[in-house]
Formats: C-alpha cells, structure tokens, sequence
C-alpha cells in the first residue's frame, strides 16, 4: 500500500515497523510531528475531500489501550474489551460512525503492538479464572490493511499462546491469504460484518460485495476457522424484512451452522452531534436515516421501525443457531 504523504510521530521514527512502512514507501513525502493529534484533530479538515486519498501518520499509541466494552455488548465470555491498532478505514461505509467522529479520514496506525500485547497480557494475568474476550477493529477494519500494518502476524500467535483469552477479527475484508496459510486457532474467530446485498452496494462503499466476503468466510470455516456473523446495523430499509430473508438463505448456502462461532445483531445509534456530522457530509444520501428519532442526545431508528425487522432477522438467525450463539448488541 503506497500513501504520498506519511507523518510520523518522533517517539516512534526508529521503531522497527515504522522503519519498514517508511523503506517501502521511498515516494512518499515524510512529515515529522511531535503528536499525532496536532494533524488529526484539527477542526478545519474537510473529512469527505480527505477520504479520496487519505495520508497516514504512525503514532505512539499512549495511554488506555485496553477498554471494556458497554455491559450489553458482548458474546457470553465472562469480560469483553476492545481496542484499536488503527483509527480509520479502507472502506467507506455511509453509516460508519468513524465520519462523524474524526475530523480526519487519514489513517492513523499505532505499530506499537508490544505495548497492546503487554496491557492484554496484564489484563489476562489480572482475571486468571476468568475467560476473556478482546475486540480488534473497534476504529478500524481488522484485515482490511494487514500488508500494511502485519496486525494479525503479531497478534495471533500471542492468543495462540493464551487459550482462555479470546481474539475477534473484525473484517468486511477478503484478504484472508495469511489466515489460511496458517493452522486456524481454537480461540480467534473471524468476524465478517454483513448485511444484504442490495445495503452493501448502496451503503457500503468501497468494501468487497457480499458474494466475496460469504466465499472468503466460506474458505476460512472450510479450513477450521470460527466464524463470526455480524449483522450490525441493522438496516431499515423499504422491503428490509424480505431483503434480510433472502441474504440470510443465501448465507446458509456458505456457512453451515457448525461453522459459525456467533452471530451478533446490532442497530444504528449515535450522539446526535456525530450523526449531524454524518448528515452534513452526505446530504444527499438520506437512505438509512429514514426512520431515525433523536432522542435524549442520541440518534436511533423509531422502535416502531426497528423491532418488527429486528425480530424477524433474529427468528432467521434462530431457524438455524442455537439462541446461546445469538447475541443482541448496541
Ligand atoms: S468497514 Fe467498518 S470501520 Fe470501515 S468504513 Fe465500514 S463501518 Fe466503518
């Protein structure tokens, strides 16, 4: 992946992944700065001009890098946590919160990845009894920029090591060469966010279409690994139930049920100056919004809109997964 500009933050020039981004990129041209945010942050950056071509900047990442997730996001481990080895993505996803969030759509890679292994590590020795359960790809696509950034050569043979911690790699990516050149492990699952094809063509720019990521997962269960469905959001869109019937058929014909470790359903919610953000920057594509209520600082769709489509995805998802593998996440 070549990029024409690249910053780099001075406490991470010399490390050794920073150097390897920098020997292959010998066009780009190198910015150095004392913290990322001083080119991240910056109000006056025009996020949908910045997506054509996005910069990247290698920080340090400092601070929290371990984070719990909300009590009602989870799959049934004891702990759930999260964390983010990138902010930004590859993709362009119309509903993707990143837009709203950032004021920029460079890409900000943290390659201190001993640092995230060291504070997993702490966290795991923290909870010895207990079964842990880490999120990547929280600000970010797990897979989707894995030449770049060798997250998964790193992170994997670590939870390889640790059979009580689990791994979630959280993709709509096909770029799932490296997992199958490698032994599947018991305690990673690959978790592809889906949604009907017609959704996926309208909302979710740039990333791969529904047939490839169902034949992607379909390798990868065929080569022992769990799977993950990731139905999030959950879009209400006119005909959504008979939409979400057939993508829901036409993901039985891939992934028998044996191979699927979960499946997560999840809805659309945001604070509302982040969804004005949204808004602002497509204005001309209301499709998703259609139904949305702001309330109490947050933007979500209608209940009345929303729980008939959810319960109907769910009884789908039920026809073929047992409930305990079925979550509902916000
Ligand atoms: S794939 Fe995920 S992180 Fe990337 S743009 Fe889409 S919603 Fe955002």
């Amino acid at each position: 992946m070549k990029f024409d500009r690249i910053y780099v933050e001075q406490s991470i020039l010399d490390h050794p992944r920073t150097q390897t981004i920098l020997a292959s990129n010998p066009k780009a041209e190198i910015i150095h700065c004392e913290r990322y945010g001083e080119v991240f942050n910056p109000k006056s950056q025009n996020f949908r001009f910045q997506k054509r071509k996005p910069a990247l900047i290698i920080a340090r990442k400092e601070g929290q890098r371990i984070l719990p997730t909300p009590p009602d996001y989870g799959l049934g481990a004891d702990m759930h946590f999260y964390f983010s080895h990138m902010l930004n993505c590859l993709y362009d996803c119309r509903y993707c919160f990143l837009q709203g969030m950032y004021q920029s759509a460079n890409y900000v890679l943290f390659p201190n990845y001993e640092d995230f292994i060291q504070d997993i590590d702490a966290t795991r020795i923290k909870h010895p009894e207990k079964e842990l359960f880490f999120f990547s790809g929280y600000d970010c696509d797990s897979l989707a920029m894995e030449s770049l950034t060798g997250f998964t050569d790193v992170f994997l043979p670590y939870f390889e090591d640790h059979p009580k911690a689990w791994l979630e790699l959280r993709t709509k990516s096909v770029n799932i060469s490296h997992l199958l050149d490698r032994s599947p492990i018991e305690n990673v699952v690959v978790a592809f966010s889906l949604n009907p094809d017609s959704i996926a063509k309208s909302l979710e720019l740039k990333a791969p279409p529904l047939a490839a990521r169902l034949k992607a997962a379909e390798k990868l269960a065929q080569a022992g690994w769990k799977i993950g469905l990731r139905i999030d959001p959950i879009v209400c869109v006119s005909d959504a139930k008979e939409h979400y019937n057939q993508f829901l058929d036409t993901v039985w014909q891939h992934l028998p049920s044996p191979a699927i470790h979960s499946a997560t359903l999840g809805s659309f919610r945001s604070p509302t100056s982040v969804f004005r953000r949204m808004e602002n920057l497509y204005p001309e594509e209301p499709l998703f919004m259609k139904g949305m209520k702001n309330q109490n600082g947050m933007v979500a769709y209608e209940p009345s809109v929303e729980t008939d489509l959810r319960k109907s995805v769910w009884d789908g998802l039920a026809s073929k997964l047992p409930e305990s593998r079925i979550f509902s996440c916000s």
